[in-house]
């Protein structure tokens, strides 16, 4: 057992978005404060928390955020690796830092599930027309071409459905190193979230089923439902696969596309986040102790708390516009969180979770909801 860590009063964030957010939310009621680094003066988490304002790899900024924090931690997966060089030498930074690169290139990505005996879609790294034409010779049509970097929320992607469109294709993602996934048809998307401790304990959340349109995150229910043991244990493998071979310290999120029904249904991984993630969101009103709050202990150096549900969720993302004026206040079962950010055409400004005590009072709930936001 590693020595307990002196309490923590103030954790350090680099990016300060609505992730940034829920995180110093967390853990306003254990007394501990956050600062975070971010270059938008007007960032969501400045509500709640102290800012630096600077940018993700400016080194000034990055070791002020180190001497005013116990322990840094990150939001979001592109941060520069560099940050994690600045911060190192000064404070702890948890998760490792090692796992962002992994996170931002989807062929050292795939590559890593292989390596860890995780089942992925088949898929050929390319980079140039005429690679993408071999694959497409190999893998077939439709097919999926994604930047290897830098891509989110179905950004840098194109669907190919006929190998005559593909210089098309290339040219549409910037040109850049990809790669090509044969197009997987899922039965359905699901993720794990899991937090790890210092210590190497893990609390692992319940499967949460996630429906995107258009590549975005549009809702997602947990537990999900008719989940075998076998695919909890196939989803608990590759996050505690992830999660030991990092010695990472917070929270994970695997992505994954179930094939298959019943007996036959299996899962192949998709992406990870490392980091707190939408797909998770449930957890603040649908779990004993949220993703938001276990990351923030994990880092901390505490001990976690229970992953268990508190009965079923529906976690519903608020994209684009704010919704009609006096639609959510009409529903007071709805628990609202808006992030503060100026509406924009495809980006999440606010999500909403309902919970109920059953699989079918959710749905009613769930429908009613529908109804009432139009
Ligand atoms: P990603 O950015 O990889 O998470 O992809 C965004 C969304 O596109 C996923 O959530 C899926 O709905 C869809 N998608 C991505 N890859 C594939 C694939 N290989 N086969 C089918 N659908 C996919």
């Amino acid at each position: 057992m590693s020595e307990p860590l002196a309490p923590v009063e103030r954790v350090g964030i680099i990016g300060g978005g609505q992730l940034a957010l829920m995180l110093a939310q967390s853990v306003q009621k254990l007394g501990v404060r956050c600062t975070v680094l971010d270059p938008n003066d007007a960032c969501c988490a400045s509500a709640v928390c102290e800012q630096i304002v600077g940018e993700y790899d400016d080194p000034q900024a990055l070791k002020q955020l180190a001497e005013c924090s116990e322990v840094v931690t990150y939001e979001f997966e592109n941060v520069p690796a560099a940050a994690g060089e600045v911060i190192k030498p000064l404070k702890p930074i948890h998760p490792n830092p090692d796992a962002l690169g992994y996170a931002q290139d989807r062929h050292v990505e795939r590559t890593m599930f292989r390596d860890l005996d995780i089942a992925i879609p088949s898929y050929r790294a390319v980079d140039s027309v005429d690679a993408l034409h071999a694959a497409l010779d190999e893998l077939g049509t439709p097919a999926i071409l994604k930047a290897r970097t830098l891509g989110y929320d179905g950004k840098g992607q194109a669907l190919i459905n006929d190998a005559s469109t593909a210089a098309d294709a290339f040219s549409s993602i910037g040109s850049v190193p990809a790669i090509l996934d044969q197009f997987v048809e899922f039965e359905r998307e699901l993720s794990i979230v899991a937090t790890r401790s210092i210590e190497g304990d893990i609390a692992y959340y319940p499967l949460s089923a996630n429906v995107h349109r258009g590549g975005i995150l549009r809702v997602s229910k947990a537990p999900a439902r008719d989940v075998s043991e076998h695919l909890i244990e196939q989803a608990q493998h590759a996050a505690r696969q992830i999660l030991n071979r990092f010695e990472y310290v917070g929270t994970i999120a695997v992505e994954f596309f179930q094939i298959g029904t019943g007996e036959n249904a299996t899962l192949v991984a998709n992406e990870i986040a490392p980091r707190v993630h939408n797909t998770g969101h449930w957890t603040i009103e649908g779990a004993q102790t949220s993703q938001f709050e276990n990351h923030m202990r994990a880092v901390m150096g505490m001990e976690l708390g229970s992953a268990d549900p508190i009965g079923h969720s529906a976690m519903v993302n608020i994209i684009g516009d704010e919704p009609r004026k006096g639609a959510l206040e009409s529903m007071p079962e709805a628990h609202v969180h808006m992030y503060g950010k100026s509406p924009r055409a495809g980006r999440k400004i606010g999500h909403v979770t309902l919970n109920a005590p059953s699989e079918d009072e959710l749905d009613a709930l769930l429908e009613r909801f529908t109804r009432v936001i139009g």
